[in-house]
C-alpha cells in the first residue's frame, strides 16, 4: 500500500563512521518517533545540516531530518536508505526505556523542526505533519502512539518541539492529532478510483414475516463492489420496512 507523497525527501547524509553518524543500522526496527525542534529560531534545514557536515567529527548530537518550510532534508538514513542510528536524546534518561522499552537513540527516529520569524510555519508545519507521518507508515508505526517529544523524554533539559511549535500559537498537542489525521489523508489519498456502485436491479420488497426458517443470506463475495451492493440492497430494504 502506497502512501501520498507529497514532498520530496533530500538525502544529504553526514560521512559514515563520524561522530554524528557512526554508521550503526537500527536493529532489529524502528519502534518510535522523536520530535524535536532545533532550538535555535530561523535556523534553515539546509543550515542545520550543514553545521552537521562542518562538525560532523567535533560533536556527537545528531538527528535524522531536518524540516523548514521549503525542505525536508535528511542527514542520516531513516527514510531513504535502512535507518541508522543517530545521538537526539541523551542515554541517561529512562523515559524512553518506560514508553518504549528502548532508548530514543537506539530504535526511534529524531525529526527536527524549523522555525522562527523568518520560516513559514504553515509551510514548515505542513512538511513535519507529512514527514511523521510517513515515517510511522515507513516503519510501520502506530501514528496514535508512536510519536514522542523531546521533551517528554527530558523534561529538565528540553522544552522541544513545545518552543519551536509555540512560535505560531501552535501545541504539542495538536501536533500529535494533526499527526493522526495527516497519516490517514495521505492513506486513502492514494486510493486510486472511488469504487463504482452498480444500479441495483428493480426488487420488489416485502415487509419481513415472522418465519421459523431465516431468509437466506447471500454468502460475502470477495469483490468490493458486490459487498457494496449488498450493504445498498439491505439498507433499501430497512428503508422501505421503516416506512
Ligand atoms: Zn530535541
Amino acid at each position: 500500500m502506497p502512501f501520498l507523497q507529497k514532498y520530496t525527501i533530500i538525502p544529504r547524509y553526514l560521512t559514515a563512521r563520524t561522530k554524528r553518524r557512526p554508521g550503526i543500522v537500527v536493529a532489529p526496527s524502528v519502534r518510535f518517533i522523536v520530535a524535536h525542534d532545533t532550538g535555535n529560531a530561523n535556523s534553515t534545514a539546509s543550515g542545520n545540516v550543514k553545521y552537521y557536515k562542518n562538525t560532523e567529527n567535533n560533536e556527537s548530537s545528531s538527528a535524522h531530518i531536518f524540516v523548514d518550510d521549503k525542505e525536508i532534508v535528511e542527514c542520516i538514513p531513516a527514510l531513504t536508505a535502512s535507518p541508522e542510528k543517530a545521538w537526539h536524546v541523551r542515554y541517561d534518561i529512562t523515559k524512553d526505556n518506560e514508553l518504549y522499552g528502548f532508548n530514543a537513540n537506539d530504535a526511534a527516529i529524531g525529526v527536527e523542526y524549523c522555525f522562527g520569524s523568518a520560516i513559514n510555519a504553515d509551510e514548515a508545519y505542513k512538511r513535519y505533519l507529512w514527514v511523521i507521518a510517513y515515517t510511522c507508515f515507513k516503519c510501520n508505526l502506530n501514528p496514535q502512539t508512536a510519536i514522542v517529544g523531546h521533551f517528554v523524554l527530558d523534561p529538565n533539559r528540553r522544552s522541544d518541539p513545545v518552543t519551536g511549535l509555540g512560535a505560531s500559537g501552535r501545541t504539542y498537542e495538536k501536533l500529535l492529532k494533526d499527526i493522526v489525521t495527516e497519516y490517514a489523508n495521505c492513506i486513502q489519498g492514494i486510493s486510486p478510483t472511488p469504487p463504482v456502485i452498480p444500479p441495483l436491479p428493480p426488487s420488489p420488497v416485502s415487509p419481513p414475516t415472522p418465519s421459523p426458517t431465516p431468509q437466506p443470506v447471500p454468502a460475502p463475495s470477495p469483490s468490493k463492489i458486490s459487498i457494496l451492493t449488498h450493504i445498498r440492497d439491505l439498507l433499501a430494504r430497512l428503508a422501505s420496512f421503516l416506512k
